[in-house]
């Protein structure tokens, strides 16, 4: 770790991310795997991580925009790159320049890009319940019947394959399957993170796998101890003792029950360590009310009254009195506080919480 007068760090374990592309590959059967590297790879740095992936062997990225892939481009030579969001007039020149295959949402954006880019490579996103991306069914229908240059690859995205159990899923499933015979031979890709974990019958030839790879649990799918990715943590700026009676933070919302001793660390909203995971006076979140815990050395400690743009204050009374100083450091999210435990404790999932750290973190990369 470089030394540095950030007060907030992050480490991102490259090796881990590997394992976990790996993992998704094997269980991706026969389909190939690719990685979504979208938001500068889920806040983890996409030019550190996509290349890495590509030396594991990936050779399919999906990105958000062209702005995303342009920069990507020379980083992964001899990859096939992306574009979720589709193209328009304005991203045709650079989606063209830096080879980028943008994913067809609509007709309108079907229409555009085979009207105009020589029949150069396209998916087509067909929607199939999500309301969000994509052709209707019949849409792509028309399409895929009509005269355009056929797509390199047909895709579709779950609505709910974080919950296995959801009856969309199902639908969705069987939908997509009884399409497919009207694009025989050509790609289909159906499975993100938590399509995988769905089983073998929503595979096909390419799936799609994102938070899984930076160390998130795709939903509620049993638990599989995927590698630790990201390790977020605070410098502690100084130590104080408090009596009991007495309040902590903005707005007098935590009472000290007992005396208590507090670090005060260099971490606060601004920094994507949510507001809502205070330790009191957030009166919309009823799931986690004690709110977020750092950690020291494998020992909690809870964040204490509210956080506040630049500083977050931690209860560390129930550590050794010797067992914690200015200039140490505490955990944020990493092998003790798990990502899923940090996001919950903010009110958010895994990925709002990744793609929210702030630019002040140092980061530094291994593996
Ligand atoms: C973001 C995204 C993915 C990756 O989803 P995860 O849940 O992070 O695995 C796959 N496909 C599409 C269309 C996406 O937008």
């Amino acid at each position: 770790m470089p030394r540095s007068a950030a007060t907030t760090r992050l480490s991102i374990d490259l090796a881990a991310l590997a394992a976990n592309w790996r993992k998704m590959r094997d269980l991706s059967g026969s389909a190939r795997c690719g990685a979504a590297v979208k938001a500068d790879a889920y806040g983890t740095g996409a030019d550190q991580a996509a290349p890495r992936l590509a030396r594991e062997g990936c050779r399919d990225f999906f990105v958000a925009d062209a702005n995303e892939g342009a920069q990507l481009r020379p980083l992964l030579p001899d990859t096939r790159i992306y574009v979720l969001n589709g193209v328009f007039e304005e991203a045709f020149a650079q989606t063209l320049a830096h080879d980028l295959i943008p994913v067809i949402n609509s007709a309108e954006q079907a229409a555009f890009w085979c009207g105009n880019a020589d029949a150069r490579p396209y998916a087509l996103h067909i929607d199939t319940g999500m309301n969000r991306m994509g052709l209707t069914p019949a849409q792509a229908l028309a399409h895929l019947q009509g005269s355009a240059p056929a797509p390199c690859l047909v895709m579709s995205h779950l609505a709910c394959a974080d919950e296995p159990d959801h009856p969309l899923n199902a639908t969705q499933i069987e939908l997509f399957e009884s399409l497919k015979p009207q694009f025989a031979g050509i790609e289909a890709s159906l499975a993100n993170s938590g399509g995988i974990f769905l089983g073998s019958g929503v595979h096909h030839d390419l799936t799609r796998p994102g938070i899984a790879l930076y160390g998130g649990e795709p939903g509620s799918h049993r638990p599989n101890r995927l590698h630790t990715v990201v390790t977020a943590e605070t410098r502690v700026l100084l130590v104080r003792d408090a009596k009991a009676g007495e309040t902590v933070s903005y707005g007098a919302a935590q009472q000290l029950t007992r005396d208590s001793r507090i670090a005060v660390c260099g971490v606060g909203y601004a920094d994507g360590f949510h507001r809502s995971a205070s330790g009191a006076g957030v009166p919309l979140r009823s799931a986690v009310p004690q709110g977020a815990f750092g950690a020291l050395g494998g020992a909690r400690v809870p964040v204490l009254g509210k956080i506040t743009m630049d500083l977050t204050m931690f209860d560390v009374t129930d550590l050794p009195e010797d067992g914690i100083n200015a200039g140490d450091w505490i955990e944020l999210m990493g092998a003790t506080i798990t990502l899923e435990e940090a996001a919950g404790a903010a009110g958010t999932i895994s990925y709002e919480l990744l793609t929210s750290l702030g630019r002040r973190y140092a980061r530094s990369y291994a593996g």
